[in-house]
């Protein structure tokens, strides 16, 4: 049987299943014997108590854990609260039902925030939980534990949880619920433990159950064949002696040079990706930097952040991409309209041609970052349909002083006129993301269609092969920024239909640089073949391999 769920990270493991337990049952509504100050002195020692022990868990556990430890402790601690538990005391709740009833209210409020407030209503439900069991005098729930390696599978992991998970012991983490913002993710990525959240039916599964959870693909397989545990320990040797391999600049086993980039949503990230390896930055997402901004950002502002980020990479290549709003990304300063499809509405380039000015602003900003700072800065515009739309940015890009200005291939009408574009433009980049979503018609936000939005589709490899095509004849860059770059299979087959570099998560750079030290381009050119021929995905992925 399998379940799908969302990856965090692309480890596997392969492992018995061990179940958190269930939460404490809520406590019934119920009156006190009278005393409310007694009644309130032992709920407040409780809350204490539990926020004393977060504390010095985090401590014990030292790094994110402590931080996010430490938040849960000032939860436990927050005065507004214990307001609130002993005014429901007052009106004679038993302590623990106020407990309860109070917490609940506080989640409630973060839950009506949305977003990341929302998921941390999750780790006050956990406070709650622990004040509960010490005012019941039962232990608190928390982390199974076990001689053996295990799987955990939870509800969702409370930070508590998480911060205590013995790492020599859990072999990966499966959530029923949670995003790729929870906290099971966030501290997932950190420890480098594979993980899937959101898996529907995970409570489905029983203890010592064999699965293989795979975060690559966010699938969890029960009763793996002895031939797919095989395989799955193969991949996870593999996988570590990449992680241990030398850091060496992106090479086909025939010498071919294939540069390995980063894909940065800031300056900030920049230092990592530098010590994995990324030999620049193939894509710099610039809106994540104005998500909040309500007015466009100053050319000053932009030109910090720029310079900022260019200095992280003397003599390197750095692609930065002109701001990418709406859809999944909205900017409000550049398109605050409403639309009923979004994704298909006026965004990246088009938003940026109708304001003209704020796209001036970014490009000069870019302009005079370059000059301080010498790098070799790219800089390309997002959501581009046509030669004539990139002739409008190049001619612009150049006015400004930018030297080497090129489009994301994300709409499928440019790559059929990708020969047209390339007139012009200095390079393209493939956005395999959106050039997924628009040639399925697959929102890439919609789970209901997640199956449609699969790069290895054959029809998004043959707008890649035509892409690739186009740079080859006209002697121009062809590089890859979306996630398909960090497939490390597919990379080949992208190498294979022309893709000159690859830019990826940093965290991806160990797998793609292994995978592709092992394939010549005459091999890659050949598994690109076979998944151009092949009718769906699955198949694309299997012919790729055969
Ligand atoms: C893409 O669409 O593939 C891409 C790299 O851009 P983003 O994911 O930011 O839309
Ligand atoms: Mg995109």
């Amino acid at each position: 049987m399998q379940f799908k769920g969302v990856g965090v990270g692309r480890g596997l493991a392969v492992g018995p299943i061990l179940r958190m337990p269930d939460p404490l049952p809520d406590p019934e509504p119920g009156r006190h014997a009278g005393n409310a100050d007694a009644e309130y002195a032992t709920a407040t020692a409780a809350l204490h108590a539990v926020a004393a022990e977060l504390v010095a868990r985090g401590a014990k556990a030292g790094g994110e854990a402590k931080d996010v430890l430490e938040a849960a402790a000032m939860m436990a601690g927050d005065p507004s609260l214990a307001e609130d538990v002993k005014s429901r005391i007052e009106s004679g709740t038993t302590g623990e039902r106020a407990v309860y009833e109070a917490f609940a209210a506080f989640q409630d409020i973060l839950t009506g925030m949305g977003g990341y407030m929302a998921e941390r209503a999750t780790d006050l439900g956990d406070v709650a939980q622990r004040v509960i069991a010490r005012l019941r005098g039962v232990p608190a729930p928390g982390v199974p534990t076990s001689d053996e390696p295990f799987i955990l599978v939870a509800k969702d992991l409370a930070p508590a949880d998480t911060a205590l998970l013995d790492l020599a012991k859990v072999l990966a983490l499966i959530t029923r619920d949670g995003g790729p913002t929870s906290h099971t993710a966030i501290l997932a990525r950190s420890k480098s433990i594979p993980a899937i959240v959101g898996v529907t039916g995970a409570l489905e599964l029983t203890d010592g159950t064999i699965v293989v959870a795979d975060a690559s693909s966010g699938v969890v397989t029960t009763d793996p064949t002895e031939d797919e545990v095989s395989a799955v320990r193969a991949r996870i040797e593999e996988r570590s002696s990449a992680a241990a391999a030398p850091i060496t600049d992106g090479v086909l086993a025939d010498g071919t040079r294939v540069p390995l980039l980063a894909n940065l949503g800031s300056p900030a990230d920049a230092a990592e990706a530098v010590a994995l390896g990324a030999e620049g930055v193939g894509l710099f997402r610039t809106e994540f930097l104005f998500l909040d901004a309500k007015t466009a950002p100053t050319v000053e502002e932009q030109q910090a952040k720029y310079s900022e980020l260019l200095s992280h990479f003397p003599g390197r290549k750095v692609v930065v991409r002109a701001l990418d709003a709406g859809a999944d990304k909205p900017l409000s300063f550049l398109n605050d309209a409403h639309e009923e499809n979004p994704a298909l509405g006026l965004r990246g380039l088009r938003a940026l041609r109708a304001s003209e000015q704020i796209l001036r602003d970014q490009l000069t900003a870019l302009a005079n970052a370059q000059a301080a700072t010498g790098a070799e800065l790219w800089v390309m515009a997002p959501m581009v349909s046509d030669a004539e739309e990139t002739e409008y940015f190049v001619a612009l890009g150049r006015e400004l002083g930018l030297t080497t200005v090129g489009v994301m291939a994300e709409v499928p009408s440019l790559a059929v006129v990708a020969d047209q574009v390339l007139e012009s433009a200095d390079f393209v980049s493939i956005g395999t993301n959106d050039l997924t979503q628009y040639t399925l018609a697959a929102d890439r936000m919609l789970g209901s269609v997640a199956s449609y939005q699969d790069p290895w589709h054959p029809a998004v490899l043959r707008l890649v092969k035509m892409l690739g095509d186009a740079g080859a004849a006209a002697g121009k860059p062809v590089g890859i920024c979306g996630e398909a770059a960090a497939d490390p299979q597919l990379a080949v087959v992208l190498v294979g239909l022309g893709a000159t570099t690859l830019s990826m998560t940093p965290a991806a750079l160990a797998d793609v640089r292994a995978e592709l030290l092992g394939v010549t381009l005459a091999e890659a050119r050949e598994r690109a073949t076979r998944a151009l021929a092949a009718r769906t995905a699955a198949e694309a992925r299997t012919a790729a391999s055969a």
